[in-house]
């Protein structure tokens, strides 16, 4: 009998592989970034591609996971969506 061990998600996250544009696949209209008070995607975007500094958001694509969060939740529309070019961007690798 084996017993596995159940993964984390950083223990998924790990084992996968990003081959990182050098266009950003996502873009941040910043002036609608200043006029949202909640700015959502500081807390939930999974990767934490989004930081707040002293009141203004940074955002990073290079460790995207491309779930689609920002791109839904963001209440300005300040996101301009789309995945890499093909090929790159996040591999994911199960198993
Ligand atoms: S697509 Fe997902 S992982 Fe990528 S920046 Fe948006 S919320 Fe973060």
């Amino acid at each position: 009998m084996s017993a596995h061990k159940p993964l984390k998600l950083e223990d998924i996250l790990n084992s996968d592989i990003w081959d990182v544009d050098y266009e950003p696949h996502i873009k941040v209209d910043s002036r609608k970034c200043e006029k949202c008070d909640v700015k959502p995607c500081t807390y939930l975007c999974p990767a934490g591609c989004y930081t707040l500094l002293e009141g203004r958001v940074l955002f990073s694509y290079e460790g995207c996971l491309e779930c689609g969060t920002c791109r839904v939740i963001c209440p300005e529309e300040a996101i301009d969506w789309n995945y890499p070019v093909s090929g790159r961007g996040i591999h994911y690798r199960f198993g």
